[in-house]
């Protein structure tokens, strides 16, 4: 399962990141998903539950996910628009764009720990 794999990417990236001693002071992830990265948060949180069920280690870690919206810049202005309805038109001067600089991205944004 594509969530199963993303979850288990997360948590090799923390666990290279931190000592598992601060790890199991986790208490919460933040993720920023963009709405083009064709991950479903809800799918996500599944994952994570099926993954660390009751009594496994990050069991209690609250996992925060907040989709962030798809935005392109325009080649020919530079001006930045707010895609919505997959329309992937610049909002100053019309013109089709594909270059995408916000929507595909899914980034662990930031992590608590107890103190
Ligand atoms: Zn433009």
């Amino acid at each position: 399962m594509h969530e199963t794999s993303i979850v288990n990417s997360i948590v090799k990236t923390l666990e290279m990141e931190f000592e598992a001693k601060k790890l199991n002071k986790m208490k919460a992830i933040f993720l920023k998903v963009g709405k083009l990265s064709n991950i479903e948060p809800r799918l996500l949180h599944n994952a994570y539950t099926a993954k660390y069920p009751c009594g496994t280690k990050f069991h209690h870690v609250q996992l925060h996910i907040e989709s962030t919206e798809i935005k392109i810049q325009c080649e020919f202005c530079n001006h930045i628009t707010k895609v919505q309805n997959y329309r992937f038109l610049c909002e100053k001067c019309e013109k089709p764009s594909k270059n995408l600089i916000q929507g595909e991205e899914m980034l662990i944004h930031k992590v608590e720990f107890d103190d």
